[in-house]
């Protein structure tokens, strides 16, 4: 069994822990990792991938074709970008704008299936993070579903660096709260993706149903090997 393997039973193992008997999906978050690496923890059994940046993910895409996987566009999306990430990705997790919509409805093309979108949400309320305010979220949501080719599946969150571990429950708890609310008026939303490496099973106990890993699976980023 490689390391990979080995982290990757073992963060699975903990999901299920935390999880408690409900279904969680794990993405692995491949940004800055190789084809090959991809490739290895796909033969594992993985098969949603988080990708960041688009160039690179399509480039690594184009290496693996013969493989069925899943990816999902975790990074923040440029609007001259929208067209590349409704062809080549399955999800897009970083919806922040109302710009954004109708330039990923209509790249989408109507042959095929509906692009899961999740909306991004500020949840610590600071400048720097790329992601709507709380009260953005129902006008955001209305405006995907006013658009066939696109289907809302949730909300997605990064909470604050390095918080204490009592700031980041309180963060995950509020997006728990948004997350309810958000489905008393679309019910077929079922997706809230939050927790990483270092807080994913924290996250799933306040409520995640998908958590995006990068460096707990893959090692430190940027090698050429996995
Ligand atoms: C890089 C990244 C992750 C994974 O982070 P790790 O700490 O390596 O698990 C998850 N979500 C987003 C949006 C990211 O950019």
């Amino acid at each position: 069994m490689t390391d990979m393997e080995g982290h990757w039973r073992q963060i699975n193992e903990r999901i299920a822990a935390a999880a408690m008997g409900r279904t969680v999906d794990l993405v692995a978050v491949s940004k800055l990792q190789s084809a090959e690496a991809i490739r290895a923890l796909a033969a594992c059994g993985q098969r949603a991938f988080g990708e960041n940046y688009l160039q690179e993910a399509v480039l690594k895409q184009m290496a693996l074709t013969d493989l069925d996987l899943e990816w999902h566009l975790i990074g923040p999306l440029q609007s001259n970008k929208c067209r590349d990430a409704a062809r080549h990705f399955d999800w897009v997790q970083s919806i922040n704008r109302a710009r954004l919509v109708p330039l990923l409805a209509e790249a989408r093309g109507v042959d095929r299936a509906p692009l899961n979108v999740l909306i991004q949400v500020n949840i610590s309320a600071e400048a720097s993070k790329s992601g709507c305010a709380p009260d953005g979220i129902e006008a955001l949501a209305a405006l995907v579903e006013a658009h066939p080719t696109l289907r809302l599946r949730g909300l997605m969150a990064i909470p604050s660096p390095a918080p204490d571990d009592q700031k980041r429950t309180s963060e995950f708890a509020s997006m728990r709260t948004l997350f309810d609310a958000l489905r008393t008026r679309h019910r077929q939303i079922d997706t809230l993706s939050m927790g990483m490496s270092d807080d994913y099973p924290l996250a799933i106990e306040q409520g995640a149903t998908m958590v995006r890993i990068g460096s707990a699976l893959f090692g430190a980023r940027g090698l050429t090997t996995p």
